[in-house]
């Protein structure tokens, strides 16, 4: 199947033709409960009315305007973004990887303005992910993914997760910024202690680096907080944002403070796509519903019912897992050594549940921001199924 498409994922073998709310239906009508939401993207679930309507209304007026005019839909959102951020300026383009990627340029053009030519290198965390460009390659630094693809773009560096004595090492005349994840996504939910992001800002501050926040997956709610950093009630400089944020339709954006902002003038970035009217109309909706009053206390309560759930199943299964971690809807379940996390997910597949597998051995639990007490009761009932059957088959023995 799908033989003329490039073959550069590993892909399972179901095929998806219909999605509403927090269900997916094969092409044989089978219902699968979402808990991957596309990889953290289809933060309301699929087909939500407010969208589907302000996606059609938004058809009939115009798809595409050039970004040599104005576009109304774009300063709306940048006016509500900014009005629920630290931010002050955001640029909008089209996936998670151009958001962060423009972060490390805004580095760089920072500093250059500001009498630090010098300073271009940006640090990272070990099992970070920023996106597949070759730059954001480099900034992540993860050897299966550079293999293969030549010299890798200078001007990042990388220290191991928490670890403040080698972030201090790393810093040279030559750094710009400290790019990090507040929860590792890709890495395994990996929570990132909020006295180390506190020492980062300081750090920051007191160095005159930038501090940039890759919230492309932990954004627009789907921690509990809008954003993430939010937590540890540090401000970053700057911050890119994606998949949450068009719930399903294609758009980034990368947020800064007007000091950093400033140093993007006319010509400087651009993006024949980004700020697109149809992606704004979108984007729009959703954060007229994550916005809404009791949202966020949904994503806190329900989340922590699944956390709950999976911290049980955890104990239940003491031998296929390690613990359950994360914040509010951004979960995992960290599996024990010798067991293949992807395996799990293939057999929960099977029994009519998506689940995605991360770094670190884990799987993740990313459901739709919108689900409720039920799905949860759902999710745990199938998961059960899927361990007892594992259990049966000698996984784990
Ligand atoms: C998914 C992701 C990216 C890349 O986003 P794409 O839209 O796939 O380019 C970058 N950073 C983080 C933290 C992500 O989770």
């Amino acid at each position: 199947m799908n033989t003329s498409v490039m073959k550069t994922y590993g892909r399972y073998n179901v095929t998806f033709e219909k999605g509403e709310g927090s269900y997916l239906f094969d092409t044989d009508g089978r219902r699968y409960l979402d808990f991957g939401s596309g990889i953290a993207v289809n933060s309301v679930g699929h087909c939500h009315p407010h969208l589907v309507e302000a996606l059609k209304k938004q058809a009939e007026v115009f798809w595409h305007c050039s970004n040599l005019y104005h576009i109304p839909d774009q300063q709306r959102l940048a006016d509500r973004l900014t009005a629920n951020s630290f931010a002050d300026a955001v640029f909008f383009n089209n996936s998670g990887n151009e958001a962060v990627e423009m972060m490390a340029k805004i580095a760089r053009k920072y500093q250059f303005e500001n009498d630090h030519p010098e300073r271009y290198r940006v640090i990272s965390i070990q099992g970070a992910f920023h996106g597949r460009s070759l730059a954001m390659l480099a900034a992540g630094k993860q050897e299966k993914q550079l293999n293969g693809f030549g010299p890798v773009v200078d001007g990042f560096d990388q220290v191991a997760f928490g670890d403040l004595n080698e972030m201090r090492a790393a810093i040279t005349p030559e750094t710009a910024a400290i790019m990090f994840e507040p929860v590792q996504g890709e890495g395994g939910i990996r929570v990132m202690d909020l006295d180390y992001v506190k020492a980062l800002r300081d750090l920051a501050d007191k160095l005159g680096l930038l501090l940039m926040a890759d919230e492309v997956q932990t954004g627009v709610g789907r921690t509990g907080k809008l954003f993430a950093h939010e937590w540890s009630g540090v401000k970053p400089d700057v911050m890119a944002l994606a998949k949450g944020l068009g719930g399903g339709f294609p758009v980034g954006a990368t947020l800064a403070t007007a000091k950093v902002a400033a140093a993007m003038t006319p010509g400087t970035h651009g993006s024949t796509f980004g700020g697109n009217p149809l992606a704004m109309a979108v984007a729009n909706a959703v954060l007229d519903v994550v916005l809404a009053n009791g949202f966020m206390e949904n994503v806190m309560t329900t989340g922590k019912k699944l956390h709950d759930g999976m911290t049980a199943l955890s104990s239940k299964y003491p031998t296929l897992f390690d613990e359950a971690r994360g914040i509010g809807m951004h979960l995992g379940l960290k599996c024990k050594d010798g067991i293949v996390n992807n395996d799990i997910v293939v057999k929960a597949i099977e029994k009519g549940m998506l689940i995605v597998p991360g770094g670190d051995n884990v799987i993740r639990m990313i459901p739709p921001l919108t689900i409720t007490e039920k799905h949860v009761n759902e999710a745990m009932t199938i998961m059960e199924k899927t361990c007892d059957q594992l259990i049966a088959q000698g996984v784990g023995r």
